[in-house]
């Protein structure tokens, strides 16, 4: 990558982290994904309870198999379960030590956006578990909150209906068509302007592209 582009988006994401702090969250900006996998892991300690929203940046950072071999619980729910085994799974992911997720969008001034279809990811964030860990790369880096609510329609919802095999208009159109498919992924919305009273917060934003 040119000299300039790297210094600039280092600069931009060091920005944004100041912004995050100012909000009250803690925030460190990492170079690359193994060295937030391992950022992550020193938040986390040992033997913990560590609840897992449906990510793919955590995927990335192969934090689930990170995390069970570093003698952490990992709790998360799965392809595959049925409504109630999911539901539990998600109740038991919230009453972790901690819960890790990641936003859909970080504004430069510090505010953190999620979108979420069921409810148990954002309600997490809000007054889940007694911490918080949220991992972002630089694509994930928006301007203003406009910004941020046209990214988290048109970029990161399309591509997760695409990932998930959803039957929703989005994904032939290639942008958020504020559909009321029963399938829809997009029902709640939670904007962060401040850190929740409730929860310790921790942003990790990563120097790469990472997730949706
Ligand atoms: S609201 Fe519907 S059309 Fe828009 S991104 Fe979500 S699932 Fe797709």
């Amino acid at each position: 990558m040119d000299e300039n582009l790297k210094a600039a988006n280092l600069k931009s994401l060091a920005d944004a982290a100041e912004a995050l702090k100012r909000n009250g969250f803690g925030a460190k900006v990492c170079a690359d994904r193994a060295e937030a996998a391992r950022h992550v892991l020193s938040l986390t300690g040992k033997g913990r309870r560590v609840g897992l929203g449906g990510s793919v940046t955590l995927e990335e950072l192969d934090l689930p198999r990170r995390l069970q071999e570093a003698g952490q619980e990992v709790l998360t729910h799965r392809p595959g379960m049925d409504p109630a085994r999911r539901a539990q799974a998600c109740r038991e992911a919230q009453a972790a030590d901690f819960y890790l997720a990641s936003p859909q969008a970080v504004t430069r001034d510090g505010k953190l956006i999620f979108v979420d279809g069921s409810g148990n990811r954002v309600s997490a964030l809000l007054h889940g578990p007694g911490a918080a860990i949220v991992v972002a790369g630089r694509n994930k880096l928006v301007r203003d909150t406009e910004e941020g609510l046209w990214r988290m329609r048109n970029v990161a919802a399309v591509a997760n209906n695409i990932r998930l095999k959803k039957k929703n208009p989005c994904v032939e159109t290639g942008r958020c068509m504020d559909c009321s498919s029963p399938e829809r992924i997009c029902n709640a919305v939670v904007m962060l302007w401040k850190r929740p009273r409730a929860l310790d917060f921790h942003v990790v934003l990563v120097d790469e592209e990472l997730g949706y």
